[in-house]
């Protein structure tokens, strides 16, 4: 019950709560409230009467029980307890709101009968009052020990209500500074994308394109309206666009980089090769879920001009080359024929025949050279034919075996039982070129140990390997060797261009197979090749 005269005009019922407004203001807005517990109505009333202050909330309660009630849901500036009242006497009421964590430091003030004795006034002390009143109570006296109290309390609230706004100030701060260091670092990425000699653009994780640079927009004329979603590859030649779409789309499905060469088409109308880069940013809060995707499309027109400058240079030149080499091959054979046997010319004929060697070496090198221009150009042909695989590499291993022997290294060969006889359909003379390579690497880099070659058959597959205990290979260039012109050595100590690995496994891929190394520095390699035998075994089985 609010007995409170409404002296403070339309502040009435007021809801708004202390927190929401300035400490001070809110502080006076709502009246403090101030419990009045006594047994006897007359008293509760002439303590009301004394007590009435725009600023207090008179609440009365006739019992100890019932000032429990109120002390429940009211948080109290102070409270008035008589001392003797019937059931639940004044100490035991104290005890009780001191026992609750939320009442515990509203401060009590007892009001005593002045004939009570001394003890009685210890006692409230020892229960947790901070003064008492004796009664009939004095008016002054009353007045001015409330108006400490509430005085007091109020005094608690706004340093409460301060710390609170604090700690809300200090939030905001924060999440100001969060909010700047993001857009700095937005900013930051951004002006790197501008800056970088490349198209770029940012897409959504279904594809979706939702950014696109300057550069992007130089080069195709597309600005982001035209890029949106699909609007992108309306960029890439049409030629290109059907395989680039396809390939776009299955990487999406599978939240996979994506990396291509393609021709983006220029404003004018030209267009010009641009290697493409995908990739998807991956949500670090949901494995496996893609947040968006980064596409960055560089110019390689030079690179990939000068590379086909290179290979046309390569097929011209070793075309070039074997015609004359032919010719002087042809000659120095029939030198030595003319030379032998009757010849007496000891130091005519060795010169002849390192002269043959040399050239032949030469004719080697120049046909590697062409093989690789022909790969190159898309033009490797294979010539089937019913093959004998196991002949053609005993064959191999019988042609090399002299030239091993010389270097320390003799060859073994074994085929297991049901590879005797290997049958298919492949190009003999390529398998051929294939299995001499693999030979010959053994015994160039076989350190002058043993060489075993195996052959065997593993379901639809006829597997070749060739096992040499030489400087083998370290795990780093394992990938690389079988690429264009890429050794693990160094020209000083071997001698080699970094070409047959490549061609082999170009012919072998060709066929439909594989080959694979396994290796460890100064224990040896051993290359596989696998061929699928096809449907000529089947027949022949
Ligand atoms: P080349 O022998 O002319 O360098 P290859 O393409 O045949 O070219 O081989 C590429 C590289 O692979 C070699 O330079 C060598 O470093 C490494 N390599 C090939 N075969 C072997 C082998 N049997 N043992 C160790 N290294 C090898």
């Amino acid at each position: 019950m609010r007995l409170t005269p409404h002296s403070f005009g339309s502040r009435g019922d007021d809801t708004s709560t202390p927190t929401s407004g300035p400490a001070e203001g809110s502080a006076l807005r709502e009246p403090a409230s101030v419990l009045l517990v006594d047994d006897r109505p007359e008293d509760l009333l002439a303590l009301s009467n004394m007590l009435t202050h725009p600023e207090y909330r008179l609440v009365m309660a006739r019992s100890g029980a019932e000032a429990l009630r109120r002390v429940l849901d009211t948080d109290f500036a102070v409270i008035l307890l008589d001392v003797m009242m019937p059931g639940m006497d004044g100490f035991e009421v104290a005890t009780m709101i001191k026992s609750r964590d939320r009442s515990r430091d509203t401060p009590i003030l007892f009001l005593t009968a002045a004939h009570q004795d001394v003890s009685s006034i210890y006692r409230a002390y020892s229960v947790g009052a901070v003064d008492y009143l004796t009664k009939p109570v004095d008016e002054a006296v009353a007045r001015a020990k409330v108006g400490i109290f509430v005085e007091l309390f109020r005094k608690d609230q706004r340093i409460q209500e301060q710390a609170l706004a604090l700690r809300e100030a200090d939030r905001r701060e924060r999440e100001l500074q969060l909010a700047e260091v993001r857009l700095l670092s937005e900013k930051r990425y951004r002006s790197l994308v501008e800056m970088i000699p490349a198209a770029v653009w940012t897409a959504y994780p279904d594809g979706s394109v939702n950014y696109c640079n300057h550069r992007w927009h130089e080069f195709t004329g597309l600005r982001l309206d035209g890029a949106r979603g699909r609007g992108w590859l309306g960029a890439v030649h049409p030629d290109d666009t059907e395989r680039v779409a396809a390939e776009w789309s299955s990487a999406i499905s599978r939240n996979e980089t994506y990396a291509s060469e393609l021709r983006l088409l220029r404003t004018d109308g030209t267009s010009r090769w641009h290697l493409c880069h995908i990739i998807p940013e991956m949500d670090h809060h949901h494995r496996g879920r893609v947040r968006g995707w980064l596409g960055m499309f560089a110019d390689c027109e030079e690179l990939k001009r000068a590379v086909e400058a290179r290979d046309e240079f390569l097929s011209i030149a070793s075309h070039e080359l074997r015609t004359p080499l032919s010719t002087l091959l042809l000659n120095l054979d029939s030198l030595k024929r003319q030379l032998s046997p009757t010849s007496t010319d000891e130091r005519a004929r060795r010169k002849l025949e390192s002269a043959l060697r040399q050239t032949l070496r030469m004719e080697k090198l120049v046909n590697s050279l062409l093989d690789v221009a022909r790969i190159a150009a898309g033009r490797l042909e294979l010539e089937l034919e019913e093959s004998n695989l196991t002949e053609i590499v005993r064959q191999c291993v019988d042609r090399l075996s002299e030239q091993a022997m010389s270097a320390g290294s003799p060859m073994g060969m074994h085929a297991s039982r049901d590879a005797r006889d290997i049958v298919g359909r492949w190009d003999r003379m390529r398998i051929e070129q294939v299995v001499t390579n693999l030979l010959s690497n053994a015994i160039k880099y076989g350190d002058g140990k043993p060489i075993e070659v195996s052959m065997e058959v593993e379901g639809d597959q006829a597997v070749v390997r060739v096992r040499d205990y030489g400087i083998g290979i370290a795990p780093e260039h394992l990938d690389r060797i079988f690429d264009r012109f890429e050794r693990a050595v160094s020209s000083r100590n071997y001698s080699g261009l970094g070409m047959g690995l490549y061609i082999t496994r170009q012919i072998i891929e060709a066929h439909g197979g594989a080959i694979a190394v396994e290796s460890e520095v100064g224990q040896g390699s051993v290359f596989s090749v696998h061929l699928p035998i096809g449907e000529v075994q089947a027949i022949s089985a």
